[in-house]
């Protein structure tokens, strides 16, 4: 990977109510990257990512993508600069199609659309070949074209991931955040998962990534950066990460 800032946050803070739960946070992904965001449960993590795609409103901090400012942005604005996230828990419409989920995420999100998004017929047929292309392209990357016909909501916990991933890549995005890809995960998917990952890195895709398997973050990042209690601990090379003596006690702390 280049050395080249994608996305850099300075200063972020978050509190809810008494808690902080981001307290003057800093975070950088270079482009090309895999760069891992880890930290003991409650660090303040998903809030980070939240703040990032200003799903929640940062108190105070900047976030400057791709040279420019984007923390004023509404989250639809943010998704349109090109930075895509996946949840924890997979948002995929289980009464849908898995093909379906994949062209409903390619759809051009507005601000009207963003929070619920809905079938928009005035796709023209030629773009919407394209798509089907596009998402038949993908669902077979993620070992889901047999799938393709098939709800949503008929896949595993692994499946609905690598489906998750596979509409996060219908938007074309320069950026992707996944919020733990592996947890609840067969481990032979995880495998398939950190891939995937990789294929796509190697094809130019940066990724930001939250998880908690320390074989998936050491394996997949070059760069990892460590939250605890809200704020920075470390960050590194995975090597000097899984050795930092602040970080093991961060963890065993706990
Ligand atoms: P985990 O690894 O368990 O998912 P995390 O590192 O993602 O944790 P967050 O979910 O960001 O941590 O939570 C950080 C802190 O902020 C926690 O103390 C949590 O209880 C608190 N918190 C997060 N969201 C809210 C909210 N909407 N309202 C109140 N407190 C919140």
């Amino acid at each position: 990977s280049s050395s080249l800032p994608l996305l850099v946050a300075t200063g972020l803070c978050k509190s809810f109510g008494g808690i902080k739960a981001v307290y003057n946070a800093n975070i950088e992904v270079n482009k090309g990257s895999i760069t891992g965001l880890i930290g003991p449960n409650g660090a303040g993590k998903t809030t980070l990512f939240n703040l990032l795609s200003n799903f929640i409103r940062p108190d105070k901090g900047r976030v400057i993508f791709d040279g420019e400012p984007i923390h004023h942005l509404q989250p639809y604005q943010i998704a349109q600069q090109g930075i895509v996230r996946t949840f924890q828990v997979p948002r995929t419409l289980s009464r849908l199609s898995v093909l379906d989920n994949m062209l409903l995420a390619a759809q051009k999100q507005t601000g009207e659309n963003f929070w619920q998004v809905q079938f928009q017929p005035h796709i023209v047929a030629k773009e919407e070949k394209q798509l089907q292309e596009q998402a038949m392209s993908l669902l077979a990357a993620v070992g889901l074209a047999k799938k393709a016909r098939d709800y949503a909501g008929s896949l595993s916990g692994g499946q609905r991931k690598l489906l998750e991933m596979g509409r996060a890549l219908m938007t074309n995005p320069k950026l992707i955040l996944l919020d733990e890809p592996a947890a609840g995960v067969n481990p032979k998917l995880i495998d398939d998962i950190c891939d995937r990952i990789i294929t796509w890195n190697r094809e130019g895709m940066t990724f930001l990534i939250i998880e908690h398997n320390m074989d998936v973050i050491m394996s997949l990042c070059d760069r990892v950066w460590v939250l605890a209690e809200g704020q920075n601990l470390a960050d590194g090379v995975p090597a000097e990460i899984q050795t930092n003596a602040k970080v093991l006690e961060a963890y065993l702390g706990k």
